[in-house]
């Protein structure tokens, strides 16, 4: 499998793929050695991911400059994931004990009779598949590998093919902190080879991607009803109300709008702003947007780089005609830049109704369409008018306000004052086409056990 540069076409490396065969012995291997890993006391398993982590930090120069150059995030940014790994993973050492501690839930005395105890336990599901995305790779990675792998089981890992070196780079430090290789394996190819993962005799499959190929692998699961969670895409609306900071919503906005070049699930795809601050907040807006620094991703001065997938460019391009063609403005941006690599302008388009493909289709890149709206209730409607439920988010200086419209929006995780932001302490769990599960939190642990219900009789 050849890897390319995304910022200049080159070909950087080049990997043996996985098959059919070696996906099976891979997978065999991680059930034989399931067990022992399992049977290992929980602070055993905590030590060797608390080296992981620590080797993360100290390999963290190579890995960044490894990630920006197999799919193109402006190396600031790659040091700003691997960074904050360590927050993501102290909340699991921190918290998997108790998550999966066993409880008693019923002591009854004997009074002549066996005495009865009902206990909850949990188990870990055995061997995982975890199909996984490039956009960031170490977040959405980890979230479900460092939980499995806490919980006791064998995780046979597919990183995406657009961030293939960096899976094999996590693969190796954990293996060097100690997990043994036949219980974390990684295969590596493209969507075929995710194919024939699901389709071995795993426990379960954790898939984070595309909505479309997210249906695909549940359905393939179907046939032998595994567990199957997924994490899929959004297109995350926001609501700018008429008392909202127009300057400091226009800053976070353009933020959570084109951070990672506009390729995050939660990355904001959608603006309604109350038509009394409509025009300042859109100035502001592209004012913050003309001032974004594009170029070379490895430049730490570089806020936008190249998109890691040269198809996506002719979706942005249709985007922009579609809501051209529908009476949109382009106010900046709208079309692919004249240099080598995948660059696509920063692009911001108001006046852009639901029925616009900007406004309806996930993006996953540097481009925002703004909507002016009468009122809150007009925000609400536009905003639940989607096929996802990943994320929403309200700017204004009233929380009850904030409160009252945020209830009814139907969506996983709910914003005040900010967006595109994701906390190991809460779910990550998307609603109807953005997923099923969810990950992160004490439910994002519990995803990787299955309970036993112990009834005992006994004197
Ligand atoms: P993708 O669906 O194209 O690919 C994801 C993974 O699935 C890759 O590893 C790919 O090789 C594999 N794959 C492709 N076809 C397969 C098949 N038939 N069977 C098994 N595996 C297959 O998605 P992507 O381009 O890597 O990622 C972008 C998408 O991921 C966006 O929609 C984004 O919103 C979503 N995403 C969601 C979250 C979340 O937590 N909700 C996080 C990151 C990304």
């Amino acid at each position: 499998m050849k890897i390319v540069n995304p910022a200049t076409l080159a070909t950087i490396a080049e990997l043996p793929e996985d098959d059919a065969a070696s996906i099976a012995a891979k997978v065999t291997k991680a059930r034989a050695a399931q067990p022992a890993w399992a049977a290992k006391p929980l602070p055993d398993r905590i030590a060797i991911i608390r080296k992981f982590e620590a080797a993360l930090l100290a390999n963290k120069d190579e890995l960044a400059l490894t990630l920006t150059r197999e799919m193109g995030k402006p190396i600031k940014q790659a040091h700003n994931e691997i960074g904050a790994m360590p927050g993501r993973i102290d909340f699991f050492l921190d918290a998997t004990a108790a998550a999966v501690a066993d409880s008693t839930v019923l002591r009854e005395a004997g009074n002549g009779v066996p005495k009865l105890e009902e206990t909850i336990a949990f188990e870990p599901i055995g061997v995982v598949g975890n199909v996984s995305a490039w956009n960031y790779p170490y977040f959405v990675g980890s979230n479900v590998f460092v939980p499995a792998l806490l919980t006791g089981n064998a995780v046979v890992y597919k990183p995406s093919e657009l961030a293939a070196m960096t899976g094999l780079a996590i693969a190796r430090l954990l293996h060097e902190a100690g997990v043994p290789k036949d219980v974390f394996a990684p295969v590596i190819g493209g969507g075929e080879v995710g194919r024939q993962l699901v389709d071995q005799k795993i426990d379960g499959v954790f898939f984070t991607g595309s909505h479309a190929t997210g249906q695909r692998i549940s359905q393939q699961a179907a046939a032998r009803l595994m567990k199957v969670q997924l994490e899929l895409g959004g297109k995350d609306p926001t609501y700018v109300a008429d008392d909202a900071d127009v300057r400091g919503a226009a800053e976070s906005l353009a933020d959570g709008a084109f951070y990672n070049t506009g390729q995050s699930c939660c990355s904001v795809e959608r603006i309604y702003v109350h038509r009394k601050v409509a025009d300042a907040f859109i100035a502001a807006f592209v004012e913050v947007v003309r001032g974004f620094k594009i170029g070379d991703p490895e430049d730490p001065e570089t806020y936008i780089g190249p998109l890691a997938r040269g198809a996506q460019i002719g979706v942005l391009e249709e985007q922009v005609a579609d809501a051209v063609k529908k009476g949109g403005r382009l106010l900046i941006g709208g079309k692919r830049m004249a240099r080598a690599g995948h660059y696509f302008e920063p692009t911001v388009l108001t006046d852009v109704g639901n029925d616009t493909l900007v406004m309806r289709q996930e993006s996953f890149g540097p481009i925002i369409g703004i909507q002016p709206v009468a009122d809150d209730a007009e925000a609400i409607r536009l905003m639940n008018d989607t096929d996802y439920g990943l994320t929403a988010g309200i700017y204004t200086q009233d929380r009850e306000r904030a409160r009252t419209v945020l209830r009814d929006i139907d969506a996983g995780s709910v914003y005040w004052n900010c967006c595109d932001r994701v906390s190991p302490r809460l779910p990550w769990t998307g609603r109807k086409h953005s997923g099923i599960g969810s990950t992160l939190s004490t439910l994002g642990i519990r995803a990787f056990v299955q309970p036993k219900a112990w009834h005992l009789r006994g004197p």
